[in-house]
């Protein structure tokens, strides 16, 4: 039997879940005025491609990034994904609540706004897969400075060095070929204690995200709040609620009921 959303909103309402895991991506930062990264179009790797890049995550590439910084900077400038003055969604409000209902276990998120904390929600619940921007850090030495710092430079096209060595500086956001941050392996076999998974914002191609699911206990219901709700990768999957949508109305619809 899966679980149906009349059910879930009862059972949320009920505070029947009390370890519930959140793993949320793109999509729950869209409402913000942020870009998603896939979506045709109006995702960020259709926009790039003015770049002429061969493969658009070049731009998040830890050694293209050491032998041309400037890439990153145009990219950061031309799409102003340095804005660090957004707003938290209705999604972001949800996991607030189930936060300060003591029925967030843990939250999982693709996204390197921050927004999860900003809505409220306790630093050591959740885990910024991707890294984030509240600092910026040499790439060799690992010395922090500040991101405002940072972006201040971009604004200029002037390539950020640092002090001590010389080694380039970028935001704390994981590119590809980095290390995810400690936290994540620290939190994720705690998956496994969830009464209740809820990904919202994401397809579930990207790594770890891709691969989380097959922690998650057998019976365990996995909601899935999405504008693509068809992924292979649920499947095999017995017990899930799969909305499809746009993320803030179904959020925000569902926020009403409880
Ligand atoms: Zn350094």
């Amino acid at each position: 039997m899966s679980l149906t959303l009349n059910e879930l909103i009862r059972k949320l309402k009920a505070k029947e879940f009390k370890k519930i895991t959140i793993a949320a991506g793109a999509g729950i930062s869209v409402a913000a005025g942020l870009s998603d990264y896939r979506s045709k179009d109006t995702g960020l790797y259709d926009q790039l491609k003015k770049f002429n890049l061969s493969n658009p995550e070049q731009v998040y590439d830890i050694n293209v990034f050491r032998k041309n910084p400037s890439l990153y900077y145009s990219v950061s400038k031309e799409f102003g994904t340095h804005n660090l003055d957004l707003q938290p969604t209705f999604a972001h409000q949800f996991i607030y609540h189930l936060d300060r209902n003591d029925q967030l276990l843990n939250c999982f998120t693709q996204n390197i706004d921050g927004l999860e904390l900003v809505a409220g929600v306790r630093e050591s619940k959740v885990i910024q897969v991707h890294g984030h921007r509240r600092t910026a850090s040499c790439i060799d030495c690992k010395k922090t400075y500040c991101v405002k710092t940072f972006y201040q430079n971009v604004d200029k096209s002037e390539i950020m060095k640092c002090t001590d060595c010389n080694g380039l500086i970028k935001p704390d956001v994981v590119f590809f070929g980095q290390s995810l941050p400690q936290l994540y392996f620290e939190k994720l076999p705690e998956i496994s204690l969830s009464d209740l998974v809820i990904i919202m914002g994401t397809s579930l191609q990207v790594q770890p995200f891709s691969n989380m699911i097959y922690r998650i206990n057998e019976n365990v219901p996995i909601v899935l709040i999405n504008k693509e709700t068809n992924l292979r990768r649920l499947d095999p999957i017995n017990n899930k609620l799969l909305i499809k949508g746009d993320v803030q109305d179904i959020i925000s619809s569902i926020m009403k009921q409880l």
